[in-house]
């Protein structure tokens, strides 16, 4: 089965490949890229389902059936910032280390560092353009007041998952898609691809 996931980024086509391919024999992920379609997407939505929907549609121009994928973090004491600005809460799109600083900055002085990592998955069959469907898995955990660990990405490093005493910069990807936002949203994708099996 081929699926087209909305995002040209190599990186995560391949964690995505090897997640899924988990649960799917034979599924195959493609890029924009791989399908021809060119351009900037605009996620100009107001919840992370719409940006997740407004990207798998504009992937299922391909005809292949779609998904999209949208994810960030959302912090208690910052009534749910950064939100849908996560990938760039410091102005510039995916400048992390900027991104964490703002962060920090923001929970300065705080007692409350609850926060959770949400994300959100839509999956548009081409033959039914206008019947996405969303998924959404979430992970709780703590904002730490400095960077802990060296792998993963984004708000890894102050992500604190007290359940493995870790942050997710300190976990190996196969410990992070155990129990993460993504881990679980691509979990329950996997169910609802299992009817288009045969494709
Ligand atoms: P997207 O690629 O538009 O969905 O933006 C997601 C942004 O949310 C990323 O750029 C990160 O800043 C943040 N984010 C989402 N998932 C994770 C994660 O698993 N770890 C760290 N940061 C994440």
């Amino acid at each position: 089965m081929k699926i087209v996931l909305a995002s040209r980024n190599k990186h995560k086509i391949k964690e995505w490949q090897a997640t899924l391919g988990k649960y799917i024999d034979g599924v195959e992920l493609l890029s924009l890229d791989d399908v021809g379609i060119t351009g900037e997407i605009e996620e100009n939505g107001e919840t992370f389902e719409e940006n997740a929907l407004i990207k798998a549609c504009a992937a299922a121009k391909s005809g292949y059936l779609s998904v999209g994928e949208d994810s960030g973090l959302a912090v208690n004491a910052l009534n749910g910032e950064p939100g849908i600005y996560s990938a760039r809460y410091a102005g510039q799109h995916g400048n992390d280390q900027a991104n964490n600083e703002r962060l920090l900055e923001r929970l300065k002085g705080q007692s409350d560092r609850s926060a959770k990592f949400v994300c959100t998955i839509a999956l548009v069959d081409p033959q039914l353009p206008n019947h996405g469907i969303c998924l959404r898995g979430e992970t709780e955990g703590v904002i730490l007041e400095g960077l802990r660990g060296e792998g993963g990405f984004g708000y890894d490093p102050l992500f604190f998952y007290e359940p493995m005493g870790k942050t997710f910069s300190e976990m190996s990807g196969e410990e992070k898609n155990s129990i993460s936002h993504r881990g679980k949203a691509i979990a329950l994708l996997a169910e609802q691809l299992k009817r288009y099996q045969t494709r």
